[in-house]
């Protein structure tokens, strides 16, 4: 079914951390940056510390554009699409680690830098070049996962207010294997306009169909999805041996591209009545419990060699991307971080989540 020119990689999920500058509220408390990185090797190092990753981006004067973020860890997948491989890009970290301003899911003006406006940019400059041999349809939809349901924040009709009044969307799996949300919206893109007003609509749904937004957005996963069907178009003969791009996939495929902005990792804490001590983590997020699980089987390659079990089962998250994750798809983490020495501790957590999917 797919083209086996790709080559074999050593494991289908790639891991990179990203740390953003220390920001406002850390100056102001005087915090100190107590994360180092070396892009080279790539490294970053806590204390006594030290992870090695796929990729390491940001901290201090080491600091690369986004663009390079996205090509390298982004780009292949935008790619893949074209050849019909379904891909999955998540962002993990503590609630203001940067999961949202990375993954650019709260698109407003177009001027965004995150990866979802260069996904658009690049799927869209990809279309254009093949256009002449190849019929595109995409569609886009845009769902959050809270507390194990799973919301439409395209739904229009309940104003913005996901989930209020109607059923929740469904997940399906058909015989073969393919994942599909059953009432959740679908629209249809013909222009990275409309599929921009897709993203804005859907974030502005995710921060005001809450009480309490900061809560809800951190404690959410908000899933933007691309999905890119393409056949060839029939021409004659003798045009068809000086126009085909070899590069090009099959005479139909259907992929998609899911790009996740994850709940915040961090262990919900309570205080005690005397507000001063932190009892023991209480609750953690099931998605985020169950996607370390099939990442981790996924990369242990002598396990998957022996066919274990995935536990694709244990969440609606990992339900959800179960024909996105392992096999031949293509999976990239993001780790956001803090570089703030009041952070450290969660920061730990982040590192060793990654280094465990790795
Ligand atoms: P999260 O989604 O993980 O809760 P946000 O993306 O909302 O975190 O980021 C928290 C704050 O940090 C925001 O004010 C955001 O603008 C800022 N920030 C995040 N990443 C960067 C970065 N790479 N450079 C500058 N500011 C950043
Ligand atoms: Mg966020």
């Amino acid at each position: 079914l797919h083209s086996s020119s790709s080559s074999p990689e050593r494991c289908s999920v790639k891991v990179a951390v990203n740390v953003r500058p220390l920001i406002g509220d850390e100056i102001s408390q005087g915090c100190r940056e107590c994360v180092s990185v070396s892009p080279v090797t790539p490294q970053v190092q806590m204390g006594t510390h030290s992870f090695t990753f796929d990729h390491v981006y940001g901290g201090g004067s080491n600091a690369s554009p986004s663009s390079s973020m996205f090509m390298e860890c982004v780009a292949p997948l935008v790619h893949g699409l074209f050849h019909g491989y379904n891909a999955t890009v998540l962002a993990y970290g503590q609630t203001g680690s940067g999961k949202t301003y990375t993954m650019g899911t709260a698109f407003k003006d177009g001027t965004s830098n995150g990866l979802i406006p260069q996904v658009m940019t690049a799927l869209f400059n990809k279309i254009e070049s093949v256009k002449q041999q190849m019929e595109f349809q995409l569609h886009v939809s845009f769902i959050e996962i809270l507390k194990e349901e799973v919301l439409d924040l395209l739904d229009s009709v309940n104003g913005g207010a996901p989930g209020k009044g109607k059923s929740p969307v469904q997940i399906r799996e058909s015989p073969n294997g393919v994942i599909t949300l059953s009432g959740a919206t679908e629209v249809p893109i013909a222009t990275k306009d409309e599929m921009a007003s897709c993203l804005e609509q859907g974030s502005l749904s995710r921060a005001t169909g809450s009480t309490n937004m900061n809560n809800q957005s951190s404690r959410s996963h908000a899933i933007f999805t691309i999905t890119l069907e393409q056949t060839r178009k029939i021409t004659p003969i003798s045009v068809v041996e000086d126009t085909v791009d070899e590069d090009m996939g099959e005479e139909y495929s259907c992929a998609k591209l899911h790009l996740v902005d994850l709940a915040g990792s961090e262990r919900a804490k309570r205080t005690g009545s005397g507000g001063a001590r932190l009892k023991e983590g209480i609750h953690i997020n099931r998605g985020l419990l169950a996607l370390g699980n099939v990442i981790s089987a996924l990369g242990d390659e002598k396990k998957r060699k022996e066919g274990a079990h995935v536990p694709y089962r244990d969440s609606k998250l990992t339900r959800l991307l179960q024909d996105s994750l392992g096999g031949n798809s293509k999976t990239v983490m993001i780790a956001c971080i803090s570089p703030a020495d009041i952070n450290a501790e969660e920061t730990l957590n982040t590192l060793k989540y990654a280094n465990r999917a790795r």
